[in-house]
């Protein structure tokens, strides 16, 4: 039977341990960030735009005295920043014990990183490929740590072009590269829980997806904003499918949870099922080669 009433409620206490999230300035991330928080969890979040990580971080704070909270630089959109990140945190913190891949672009104009990716897989996809690899390290070496990337419904739109992943060659169609971008997170997923699951037991990787939720995500699309004004659920609801995936002790490596409502859309977080297409070993692997080479962290 499946259990339809998980809660934040059910959440452990994560006294002691640190989590970092990325995009932790709006959203579902901030949100996740709430919650670690109240938790008793050391919450880094790792933000773009820090005066507006810290404003976050005080209205948290404001909510829960000694919240323990530190807001630092990260742009997923340059290689270079990535490695400034993980130099500082791994200087200053000595274990990871969740590192939840939320931050995201939807459905925005055609532009490229710093590193010359298309953007939507560059931030989505690329720049947490190269941000897990430099910290996999710390997360091996912490016990029962987790890595959660944060996918989406739209990853069973996605179809990857590797002949074109930076869109060089064909007409840009944004919606399309963020369904790509978004099956690439599945990928990443399910690569990274198989190369650990022979050699190592810790970190777990657990996928999530939120549904359809009302954050900033749309701000590139008055129509999907619009739309979502009716049909999409609370940022706090959506958030349970990631807590969920970072924190539920049954949760197995490989896991993929979102929520249990009709077509995923909404609703207390369950384990769900991806795509066909988003198990495909042999397309995992070949994304999982490409990022190595285009970003240059292998692991
Ligand atoms: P928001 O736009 O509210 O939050 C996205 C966060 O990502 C923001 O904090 C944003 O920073 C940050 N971000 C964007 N680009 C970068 C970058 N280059 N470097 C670092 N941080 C960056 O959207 P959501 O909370 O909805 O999205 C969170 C995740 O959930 C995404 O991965 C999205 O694909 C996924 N998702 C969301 C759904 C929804 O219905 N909302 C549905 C399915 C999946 P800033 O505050 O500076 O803009």
């Amino acid at each position: 039977m499946i259990d339809r009433s998980w809660s934040s409620d059910d959440i452990l206490s994560q006294l002691g341990r640190v989590a970092i999230i990325t995009g932790a300035s709006s959203g579902l991330g901030e949100e996740t960030a709430r919650v670690l928080a109240h938790k008793d969890a050391h919450v880094v979040m790792a933000v773009r735009d820090t005066v507006k990580g810290e404003k976050v971080a005080a209205v948290i704070r404001g909510e829960k005295k000694n919240a323990s909270i530190s807001v630092m630089a990260l742009d997923l959109c340059s290689l270079k920043s990535i490695e400034d990140f993980s130099n500082k945190f791994l200087n200053e913190y000595q274990r990871l014990d969740l590192l939840i891949n939320n931050a995201g672009i939807m459905m925005c104009p055609r532009s490229t990183s710093a590193d010359g990716f298309e953007i939507q897989i560059g931030t989505n996809h690329f720049g947490h490929f190269a941000l897990t690899g430099r910290l996999i390290e710390r997360l091996k070496s912490t016990e029962d740590s987790r890595v959660v990337p944060v996918s989406s419904i739209a990853h069973k739109g996605g179809k990857l072009n590797f002949d074109d992943i930076h869109w060089g060659k064909r007409n840009y169609n944004t919606i399309k590269a963020y369904c790509d971008s978004k099956l690439a997170n599945l990928y990443f997923s399910y690569e990274l829980a198989r190369k650990l699951a022979d050699t190592v037991t810790t970190p777990r990787i657990v996928a999530a997806h939120p549904g359809v939720c009302r954050t900033e995500l749309t701000r590139h699309s008055k129509v999907v904003e619009l739309m979502g004004k009716f049909m999409a659920q609370e940022q706090a609801v959506g958030a349970l499918s990631l807590l969920r995936a970072a924190t539920d002790p049954l949760a197995s490596n490989g896991d993929y949870y979102g929520p249990s409502g009709l077509f995923e859309m909404g609703g207390a977080p369950v384990k769900v099922d991806s795509t066909q297409r988003s198990k495909d070993e042999s397309v995992g692997r070949r994304l999982w080669e490409l990022s190595e080479e285009l970003t240059g962290i292998k692991y």
